[in-house]
């Protein structure tokens, strides 16, 4: 290859890097699988080895990959937060371990092997005993203030027992469960999947509503240790410090004393790694010794005393048994993968989502092919490609349906959208897929109303739209002769659907179904406008001028109340007795500050509606003026006569750290 044509190929695959890393770090959302990012940063990698005269110093090769949001004040790190340098094979550690050699003139080295958690970087900074900040990795150098989300990470400690300043550095991330929660809620919501965990971990900690981050329970597993008056000897013992500071630590760390132990412990994790509550993509490997560590020194990007020891995705190969469409309540045309089962990271898979035509065809898929099939994040089932061996060319390529597969309409595509939809108000499949939506848990929750029954009673056409929902107690004589559906289970049903009718209106808002109005926009909404008839009577301008909201979405809220059907809906409900009226939202009457009163004064990090927006879910109430039967004073800085008083009454005041450890309940 000539120079030019090297210089020409390194643009190339840089622009490209560029793009996804926006797409992963700045989005959290990939647009392509960690495989193919690896293979073609290796290979940018692997040319700049071949002409080091067109390494330039921002190449995504020499950088550290994040990018910070102006959503977030910017933090300067005192020490650089880097990345690891990644390898694959055994042969590969046995190459980074001469590397190492060379300058601690041995190859029998000590290393730390710590679990790689698939999560993102967090460095915690505490001062006179207490959390000072939480700040992201950033571009390695600067990165973001999200110190009011990591407060709310139960794990991470706000006051530790030492009056030094330390830096402790670890990793944020969701376990297994709490991550299938999310994408499973997601999913009620209309909402994109996140794709892996981190992706996850890492657009939660970045969210701007703390109250958000707040309920999803994220965790940490801290593993670097910086304080100048008590420098430490090892990587080891810069675990144990943490520990002893109460700070969480992985308990799979252990010390590998010679290359045998390092090979084992691989062994053993790559066999283990699925039965871990979290997920982890891959091992870290760190020099022990301080001191060596510094003499082997870094690249820009990657201490060179450290390396990722990165498990290949488990990928097996198996048999495309058929492409089918579904169709989802607004119409959207979602294809299927049906494949032979095979066992894949723990589970066997049957079925894999293929999102829209474009993305069969671009992969060329097609009927009866074999398919190589992995779980992306190790947890989404994901067809990556077809094997094009001489059985593949004989097989005929794939066409998308022009039809809608439950009603026949011809479906459509605007140009716009990557989707086809079926536009057929009347469509069976978008009918029951509404139901189904409308009584769902983050909707009217209807408990009794589940997906065989509501199938069932929609096949039987004694329910064909949501206002027939609340005239099932008229099918009583047919319901309770359904197979497995007895007296005590339609009692149960009536119950539920009852209940229902009190909801909240964000509740009902959401199980209309409206297009992209989704579970937090309802509450937006239900919050703005208090009730349905003012949300009806919103102009476009009005709505779309809402933060949260957007042209997109308000042209869609709007377009919704004009179609008659849906008023004439409305109308029904209401004459069912169905609330429409925002109620406020539900409270945590478990919380630790549960009934008890607060008076907020002086000048706080957030507004005093943000605390108040806080106390208030917790089922606390906030008061204008301090009394003897007031609980606390939330008191910030320039507090004037309302921390006077406090003192005087002898009421409990509490400054910011104190409120969230109360909140915590530590
Ligand atoms: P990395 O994730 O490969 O490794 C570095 C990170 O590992 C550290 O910053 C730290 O956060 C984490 N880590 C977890 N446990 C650790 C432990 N015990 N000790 C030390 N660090 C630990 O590197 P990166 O630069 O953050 O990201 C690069 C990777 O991200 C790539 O390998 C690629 O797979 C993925 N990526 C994917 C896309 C895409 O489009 N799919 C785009 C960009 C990056």
């Amino acid at each position: 290859m000539t120079k030019e044509q090297a210089s020409k190929l390194i643009n190339d695959l840089r622009e490209k890097l560029n793009e996804w890393a926006k797409q992963y770090y700045v989005l959290d959302n990939p647009s392509v699988d960690d495989a193919e990012y690896d293979k073609t940063i290796h290979q940018l990698i692997d040319l700049e080895n071949q002409f080091p005269e067109l390494i330039t110093s921002d190449s995504i090769t020499q950088k550290v990959g994040g990018i910070i949001s102006d959503k977030f004040e910017k933090h300067t790190h005192k020490y650089p937060m880097l990345s690891l340098g990644d390898i694959f094979s055994w042969d590969e550690f046995i190459n980074f371990n001469k590397q190492v050699a060379k300058v601690t003139d041995t190859e029998n080295n000590e290393y730390t092997a710590e679990l790689k958690i698939d999560g993102l970087s967090i460095s915690l900074i505490y001062k006179g005993g207490v959390l000072q900040k939480g700040i992201t990795r950033g571009d390695g150098k600067v990165g973001e203030n999200v110190t009011t989300n990591v407060k709310t990470i139960k794990s991470i400690p706000l006051s530790i027992p030492s009056k030094d300043e330390i830096e402790i550095r670890g990793e944020v991330f969701l376990g297994k469960k709490e991550f299938a929660k999310i994408n499973e809620e997601r999913l009620l919501n209309g909402e994109q999947l996140f794709a892996n965990p981190r992706n996850a971990a890492a657009g939660t900690l970045r969210q701007l509503d703390s109250k958000i981050v707040a309920e999803r329970n994220l965790d940490a597993y801290l593993y670097y240790y910086f304080n100048e008056n008590n420098p430490i000897n090892t990587q080891y013992e810069s675990i144990n410090q943490i520990k002893n500071l109460g700070l969480k630590i992985n308990k799979e760390t252990k010390i590998c004393k010679t290359l045998e132990e390092v090979k084992s412990y691989i062994e053993y994790y790559t066999k283990k790694r699925n039965e871990l509550d979290y997920e982890i993509d891959g091992i870290v490997f760190k020099l022990n010794d301080k001191k060596l560590q510094e003499e082997v020194g870094y690249t820009a990007k990657t201490p060179k005393w450290a390396i990722a020891y990165k498990f290949p995705a488990e990928v097996k190969q198996t048999k495309l048994l058929d492409i089918f469409p579904t169709v989802g309540r607004t119409g959207k045309i979602t294809y299927n993968a049906k494949l032979e089962p095979v066992q894949i990271a723990g589970t066997t898979v049957s079925a894999a989502s293929l999102n829209n035509a474009e993305y069969i065809m671009a992969k060329d898929l097609r009927i009866n092919s074999i398919v190589k099939v992995k779980k992306a994040g190790d947890i989404i089932p994901e067809v990556i490609s077809a094997i094009k061996d001489e059985n593949f060319d004989l097989l005929p390529i794939w066409e998308k349906d022009v039809q809608c597969p439950a009603c026949n309409e011809l479906l459509e595509k605007t140009s716009t959208e990557v989707d086809q939809f079926c536009v057929n108000f009347n469509c069976p499949a978008q009918i029951l897929r509404s139901l189904e939506h409308f009584a769902s848990r983050g909707a009217a929750n209807i408990v009794g109303l589940g997906g065989q029954t509501i199938k069932k009673l929609f096949e039987e056409k004694l329910i064909t739209n949501i206002a027939d929902i609340f005239k099932v107690e008229e099918h009583k004589e047919n319901i309770i002769n359904f197979e497995k559906f007895g007296e005590k289970s339609f009692e149960n049903l009536i119950a539920s659907i009852k209940e229902s009718k009190n909801n909240s209106f964000e509740k009902t808002l959401f199980g209309l179904g409206i297009r992209h109005v989704g579970s937090k926009t309802a509450l937006t909404l239900a919050q703005i406008y208090k009730n349905i008839d003012n949300l009806k009577n919103a102009t476009y301008e009005e709505l779309s001028s809402i933060e949260s909201v957007g042209e997109v979405l308000a042209m869609s809220i709007v377009d919704w109340f004009k179609i008659e059907s849906n008023l004439q809906l409305i109308n029904e409900l209401k004459s069912f007795d169905v609330n429409f009226e925002y109620l406020g939202q539900a409270k945590n009457t478990e919380s630790t500050i549960s009934e008890k009163s607060f008076v907020i004064t002086g000048t706080l990090s957030e507004s005093r509606d943000y605390f108040k927006d806080i106390i208030e879910l917790n089922n606390g109430k906030v008061i204008g003026s301090v009394s003897k039967k007031t609980d606390y004073v939330l008191a910030g800085e320039n507090a004037g006569s309302k921390l006077t008083k406090a003192e005087e009454l002898n009421v409990k005041v509490i400054n910011e750290e104190e409120f969230f450890a109360i909140l915590k309940g530590e």
